[in-house]
Formats: C-alpha cells, sequence, structure tokens
C-alpha cells in the first residue's frame, strides 16, 4: 500500500514536472520577449520614442489647426532657393518631391560622419543611426536631436504620413515610418538628395 502510495505521489510530481517543462518549451517568441525583463525594457525604449514622434506630430498639427506657421531660421523666397539648388534638390527640398528609389548617393553610404540638410547644412543625422532598411532611400533611426527636424501630417497621394521637414529652413526630407528597427522602432526615410555628408575626418561633401 505504502509502495504504491508513492508510486502515485512520484508520477504525479514527473506529470506536473513534464507539463511545466512542455509549457515553457511551447512559449512563442513574443510571449517569451515579454517575459524576458532585458527586452522589456527595450521595448518600453521603442514604445516611449514612437510615443514622442506622435507627440511632436500632434504638437505640430495644432500648430497647423491654429493657422500659425511654423517658424524657421533660415527664410529664403523660392527664387533664391531655386539659385542655389540644383533642379533636383529644388524639387525634393522646396517642392516636397520623392528621388527614385535606390538611385541616392548615399543609399549605400556605409562611412563614419554626419548627414546635414543639403539646403541650409543643419546638422540631421549620424551615421551610427543609418540602417539598411532594403526600402531605396537612406534611413536612420533617430534624428541627431530632439529639435534637428520638425513633422508635418501629410495626406498627399490618398495616404497619411508623417512629413519630416529640416527644422532650420523648413524643407522637405522625406517621411518617417514607425517600422524601424530598435531602438526607436522609426524609420526615417530620407531622400538622399535633400542631404549633404560630412566625414568624420571632416571632409565635407555638399553644403
Ligand atoms: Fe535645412
Amino acid at each position: 500500500m505504502k509502495t504504491k502510495l508513492i508510486l502515485i505521489a512520484a508520477g504525479l510530481i514527473l506529470l506536473i514536472s513534464v507539463s511545466f517543462y512542455l509549457q515553457s518549451a511551447h512559449l512563442d517568441p513574443v510571449e517569451q520577449a515579454r517575459q524576458n525583463p532585458v527586452e522589456q525594457a527595450r521595448q518600453s525604449t521603442a514604445e516611449q520614442a514612437r510615443q514622442n514622434t506622435a507627440e511632436q506630430v500632434d504638437s505640430n498639427k495644432t500648430i497647423q489647426k491654429k493657422g500659425v506657421k511654423m517658424k524657421f531660421k533660415v527664410v529664403k523666397s523660392e527664387e533664391e532657393w531655386k539659385k542655389e539648388l540644383t533642379p533636383e534638390q529644388f524639387h525634393v527640398l522646396r517642392e516636397k518631391g520623392t528621388e527614385r528609389p535606390f538611385t541616392g548617393k548615399y543609399y549605400k553610404l556605409n562611412e563614419n560622419g554626419t548627414y546635414v540638410c543639403a539646403a541650409c547644412g543643419n546638422e540631421l543625422f549620424k551615421s551610427d543611426t543609418k540602417f539598411d532598411s532594403g526600402c531605396g532611400w537612406p534611413s536612420y533611426f533617430k534624428p541627431i536631436s530632439d529639435s534637428a527636424v520638425v513633422y508635418q501630417r501629410d495626406t498627399s497621394y490618398g495616404m497619411v504620413r508623417t512629413e519630416v521637414l529640416c527644422a532650420k529652413c523648413g524643407s522637405h526630407l522625406g517621411h518617417v515610418f514607425d517600422d524601424g528597427p530598435d531602438p526607436t522602432g522609426l524609420r526615417y526615410c530620407i531622400n538622399s538628395v535633400a542631404l549633404g555628408f560630412e566625414r568624420a575626418d571632416s571632409v565635407k561633401e555638399g553644403k
């Protein structure tokens, strides 16, 4: 009788252990990530960055709603811009154009340095935030600082997108999407022609 009880108890313990093992082995990757504290912290940083961008976009929408135009440090007439920029630069920067994908000179560039606005020289993105998104345009997961760019809601071409503008001169740079990599989860999809590049060893390209 005693042996039987011991056997039943041992069987139960074995059953419970196996059931726990199977449960943990079959967690899907998302669930496993959710239970991992490091992953939790990473996801919360990405979520925070997404919210910050959404708030910035919201505040710009509010400015637009009130009918107050965004003010920029560098203000030039479109005629002046036309004289200073190449026709392609003018089309993208001042007429919100888009260069053909996979054609831009910075799309594949993988050197240390800083990307600046081709119109006014404002520092915009660091090379260590650039990543290969495969989308055909230079992509970054964050700007060099929160004050480097401003955002505007763009409803052109039947899409709702968030346009990215240079905060110093208001020129169009590209768009930001929320399908980027960690740590922000954002993808700043920027036209090469809207950028200049300053190598870390100070050799300057563009303006
Ligand atoms: Fe600029």
